[in-house]
């Protein structure tokens, strides 16, 4: 079951753990009506970095279950007075916040906060680190699709280095024993993948990876996690990296095609399959409020009013 007041991270949980919030989250899939599991409790999304999906779907999954949402913005907030993200952290549960959503762009800040927090908190992103939500959607959207995981193949492809997307997948993807293959320009392949588990494997190029594969993620260029010349151009990276039709082809047949977004159209995916049969996208979207449902009312159930 699950009995952590914190969701921090996919390093460090168990089968079992995912399990929980996997089929938590299956129950939550569809038009759900609202319930009264996280009445009286406050949910504080605290986002340092832009999000569209992420920061929507805490929100309505939050009032989903009935709890109060109050959403802080960096650019509005006393951050840009420069105050620390502690004290940020301090005020807001004074005013008896019970579970902090925050995204930060250093890989850490909540394992960080989580040390001296009362209230529950939820890593909604760090940095270049993890986003264990996204993983977890990612993977409920395939197992809706193809049933068990174990023995899958599903190629993360783009700038792996800064995508704290595909480090949560790949972690999450190798507990449930899927091979998981990575590709990427070289300057944006993390040095040792081996870390990432035993099911993970680099793969040169784009046509490696996609060979046979069940499920084909495509990622954006983190632009603003790094500085200077990582590619030659994007012309040139799209003619390396991008995923077109005749790219997907080399797929099984019927593979499913994800991005976390936003999408790049025209770089690392062309719109005709974004928008065409094997494109799940919008599935991911939809299985984020399922998601962040179970990890909100699994973390709010176990730790009370802060
Ligand atoms: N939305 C995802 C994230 O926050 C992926 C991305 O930004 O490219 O990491």
């Amino acid at each position: 079951m699950w009995s952590r007041p914190h969701l921090l991270g996919i390093e460090g949980l168990d089968a079992s753990e995912v399990g929980y919030l996997l089929d938590r989250a299956a129950s939550f899939l569809g038009p759900m009506p609202k319930t009264d599991a996280l009445h009286g409790r406050v949910i504080v999304n605290l986002f340092f970095e832009s999000s569209t999906r992420t920061r929507t779907s805490f929100e309505i999954a939050g009032k989903k279950l009935g709890a109060d949402v109050i959403n802080v913005s960096p650019s509005t907030s006393s951050v840009s007075k420069g105050e620390t993200l502690l004290d940020t952290i301090r005020n807001v549960e004074a005013m008896h916040a019970d579970i902090l959503v925050l995204r930060h762009a250093s890989s850490g800040a909540p394992q960080f906060l989580a040390k001296h927090a009362r209230s529950s908190i939820v890593n909604a992103g760090d940095g270049t680190h993890e986003h264990p939500t996204q993983a977890l959607l990612d993977v409920l959207t395939m197992r809706k699709r193809l049933g068990d995981l174990k023995g899958c193949i599903v190629a993360i492809c783009g700038d792996i280095l800064h995508s704290r997307v595909a480090r949560s997948n790949a972690l999450l993807l190798g507990l449930l024993g899927a091979n998981v293959r990575l590709t990427g320009p070289r300057t944006m392949l993390p040095r040792e993948a081996a870390r990432l588990g035993p099911t993970v494997t680099i793969m040169p190029t784009l046509s490696d990876a996609v060979e046979g594969a069940d499920v084909v993620m495509m990622l954006r260029i983190q632009n603003e996690r790094f500085s200077g010349a990582a590619l030659p151009t994007t012309r040139e990276y799209t003619k390396t990296f991008g995923l077109n039709t005749a790219m997907l082809g080399r797929a099984k047949p019927n593979a499913l095609v994800m991005h976390p977004g936003p999408i790049n159209r025209g770089v690392e995916i062309t719109s005709a399959i974004a928008d065409g049969g094997q494109s799940v996208i919008l599935d991911q979207v939809a299985a984020g409020v399922a998601v962040r449902m179970a990890v909100l009312e699994a973390v709010g159930r176990t730790r009370g009013a802060a």
